[in-house]
């Protein structure tokens, strides 16, 4: 090999993920950034006190705000992301409000998917009570989120692999759309993680995370991230305070979330989880590769079986937006696939014998998670909605997990046999 055709160097961004403590120069040279469990930092001037507290010096004043432990977390995310900052949370559904809380205001309108995450659901009912607007599109054609766009509408949020029909939303048309309109283009990329989607390459403003899922991925901590990727200019957003229009105008969406999320309403992540969290991100790319490698390969045994009516998984020709997801996805489906039985099955008495799959309502963890869909996660929405979300009494969630796919199809063979 010539030096003019050695590939491009400069460390992969799992490189950098497993040595960016190391290289932040943690206390005593520890490879981990170490647990910071104050409650409250010291000063040696009144001076750097106020410096801290006005924005003009970083720092740490009160553990609501975070901790060291969570900023070492947070500058990861960020760099996962190619974001220009993050934030952490005690849990995604604490980033989803802390986003929707400190951005919008009574008399704005926010266009959202309408497949969406159980509990996001539920929450932007409270925020229809606080007067915020709110359209449910089919966010898997961005026509259909233009044309709920009104002169109010501030924002947009979707997810990208919607749970657990796995609807793959127009991504990249939901950018274009943002961007032409100059609206706020919020993303939850919980199902994709940077591995398979960085949220920047579609143009969004605002990625979200549940960061237990596949981050963490291994069952034991809570936690969330808003990540700022430094796209959206909000010199043009009405409902940044003064206070907090200061600085590189890329940054404030974040610094007002920061503010009034963690510091107004107190859900923030402890040092404890924001280690755990790190510690599980370090194998990320591998469990993640592993992981869809099974769902495509349940899915594809799934579709086979006499049954199963349909299998709803991104990775199969047959799903409707399969095109799209090979494109956005590099060749990866995420851990998540949803199969509906036939009628003369029953969904209780069948996953009643599954032995090796755990019966429970987490995903993207370690070991194969399933679920009764309309029974359990989406049963305090009612039928409508559940009708409109494509979502029948038979429907399995399947969260699958690091279980070679022979274990799990054997399992599975022999709950559908009976
Ligand atoms: C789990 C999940 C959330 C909420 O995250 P928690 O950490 O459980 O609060 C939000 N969005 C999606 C897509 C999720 O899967």
């Amino acid at each position: 090999m010539s030096a003019s055709d050695t590939p491009p160097t400069g460390p992969s961004l799992l490189t950098r993920l497993l040595h960016a403590d190391r290289l932040g120069r943690p206390e005593h040279g520890a490879v981990h950034k170490p647990l910071h469990v104050a409650a409250t930092y010291a000063f040696p001037s009144a001076g750097e006190l106020a410096a801290v507290f006005q924005g003009r010096q970083a720092g740490h004043v009160y553990s609501r705000q975070g901790n060291p432990t969570d900023t070492a977390l947070e500058a990861k995310l960020a760099m996962l992301e190619g974001a220009r900052g993050a934030a952490t949370f005690s849990t995604g559904m604490a980033a989803v409000a802390g986003v929707m809380l400190t951005l919008l205001k009574a008399g704005d309108h926010l266009v959202a998917s309408r497949y969406l995450f159980g509990n996001t659901n539920s929450f932007f009912g409270t925020l229809q009570g606080l007067g915020i607007g709110i359209t449910y599109v089919d966010a898997t054609d961005a026509a259909a989120v233009t044309a709920a766009v009104t002169p109010t509408t501030r924002m947009v949020f979707v997810e990208t692999i919607a749970n657990p029909a796995t609807q793959v939303a127009d991504l990249a048309g939901i950018g274009q759309l943002c961007r032409e309109r100059g609206l706020v283009y919020v993303l939850d990329n919980t199902m994709t993680t940077p591995v398979l989607l960085r949220g920047r390459d579609v143009g969004a403003s605002l990625v979200v995370h549940s960061l237990a899922k596949g981050i963490a991925g291994h069952g034991d901590t809570m936690g969330g991230a808003v990540c700022e990727t430094g796209l959206y200019d909000w010199r043009a957003y009405p409902n940044i305070a003064e206070a907090y229009r200061t600085g590189d105008p890329a940054g404030w969406g974040l610094q007002q979330i920061r503010k009034k999320g963690l510091r107004d309403m107190g859900a923030t992540l402890r040092a404890e989880d924001a280690h755990r969290i790190a510690t599980g991100a370090e194998t990320m790319e591998m469990r993640i590769a592993a992981t869809n490698a099974n769902a495509l390969a349940v899915a594809q045994w799934l579709e086979r079986q006499p049954q199963v009516r349909r299998v709803l998984y991104p990775g199969l020709a047959s799903h409707p937006q399969h095109e799209r997801a090979r494109t956005l996805f590099g060749g990866r489906y995420g851990a998540l696939l949803a199969f509906e039985l036939r009628p003369e099955h029953d969904v209780m008495t069948v996953l009643d014998r599954l032995r090796t799959i755990i019966l429970s309502s987490h995903l993207s963890d370690n070991r194969t998670l399933a679920i009764p869909v309309a029974q359990t996660i989406f049963w305090e929405m009612g039928a409508q909605r559940r009708a409109e979300m494509g979502i029948g009494d038979g429907m399995v969630r399947l969260s699958v997990g690091l279980e070679p796919a022979e274990d799990l199809c054997a399992d599975l063979a022999q709950a559908l046999r009976g």
